[in-house]
């Protein structure tokens, strides 16, 4: 009898033909179809669903979840190792998110979005004086937290913008030298305190969680800039929107948000030094085909007994 594969992200690739010839595919794009389904599926393809502890409780069957997305904070990955379910991820996207990346840390600085903003609701601004005046680049020192795949890569594209490089994650400890350019190590606390830009690269994790918060905001410059390209738990949004209108600091440019999709009359929606763009990192035709590829081929190699690229956690 043919396994069956509950499908919850849309897929472009041509590999789906393969996934449907070979398993009973059952499409699962709401939650609430997804949640009725569980005790049915043998594998998940998707990864735009939360699954807690309890969830995978009623799954008698699960074996795999094969995800198209780089994080896994939608799932509770120790519960999925103890109930035996394989967990992979599809991290082929680090190039076009450290782009996002580099375009928040432009727009925030250069208020891109904002004077855009204004020509189309017909405020082209008066180049004579009252043009809103952005911010130089060359020279600031900008603070990437998670010096991971895409945090490297973002220090490596920040460079040809003059920035000054410094970097800090756990194991990351001693300066990162390259071909001409160097990130230093530093502490979280002393990078926050020194930044002109922090950029979030790094996982939501329980320690993650709200890292950037009242307290955090306090330690930067009140000239300092924020981008998330990372997920959006790990700013505290309340204290982000009250740093931005009282001044603690100047803006903030976010690719993620807690919350997202976020109601038309979310805080967020009203504050005008914070920039948005609707969680699209890994945003393109290419990389959603990557990405999508990659998932079929983990859950196809997990039933073939083949080598699993992308494992998340190693089953006993
Ligand atoms: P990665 O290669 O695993 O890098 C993550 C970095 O974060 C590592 O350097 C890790 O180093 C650091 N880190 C982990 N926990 C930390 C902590 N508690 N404190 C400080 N640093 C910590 O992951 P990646 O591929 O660069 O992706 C990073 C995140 O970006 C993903 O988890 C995902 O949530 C997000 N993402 C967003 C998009 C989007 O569309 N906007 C797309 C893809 C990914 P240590 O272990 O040494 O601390």
């Amino acid at each position: 009898m043919k396994k069956t594969v509950v499908v919850t992200n849309y897929f472009l690739n041509t590999k789906m033909d393969e996934v449907k010839e070979k398993f009973r595919v059952i499409e699962a794009y709401k939650s609430d179809v997804l949640y009725k389904v569980l005790p049915e599926a043998d594998a998940i393809l998707g990864g735009r669903h939360h699954l807690s502890a309890s969830d995978l409780d009623a799954c008698e069957n699960l074996k795999i979840i094969a995800q198209p997305t780089a994080g896994f904070d939608n799932i509770d990955i120790p519960s999925c190792t103890s109930h035996g379910i394989q967990v992979c991820n599809s991290p082929s996207l680090s190039m076009e998110v450290s782009d996002i990346a580099l375009f928040h840390i432009i727009n925030a600085m250069r208020k891109c979005t904002y004077t855009n903003e204004l020509v189309k609701r017909n405020q082209w601004p008066d180049r004579s004086g009252t043009t809103p005046l952005g911010n130089e680049i060359n020279h600031k020192k900008l603070f990437v937290i998670g010096y991971g795949n895409i945090g490297k890569l973002i220090a490596k594209k920040a460079r040809v913008l003059g920035l000054d490089l410094y970097g800090y994650s756990r194991h990351f400890t001693q300066d990162d030298v390259q071909h001409g350019y160097t990130v230093h190590a530093i502490g979280l606390e002393e990078g926050l305190k020194i930044a002109d830009i922090v950029v979030l690269a790094l996982p939501l994790t329980k320690e993650t969680h709200h890292l950037i918060n009242a307290k955090t905001l306090a330690l930067m410059k009140k000239s300092a800039t924020i981008v998330n390209i990372a997920r959006g738990g790990i700013i505290d949004t309340e204290a982000l929107i009250e740093a931005l209108q009282t001044g603690v600091i100047s803006a903030a440019s976010l690719d993620v948000i807690e919350g997202e999709p976020l109601a038309s009359d979310a805080p967020a929606m009203m504050v005008d030094n914070l920039y948005l763009t609707p969680h699209i990192g890994s945003s393109t035709v290419q990389t959603r085909e990557r990405m999508g590829d990659e998932a079929i081929d983990n859950l196809l190699c997990f039933f073939e007994g083949k080598a699993l690229t992308h494992p998340v956690n190693t089953m006993k």
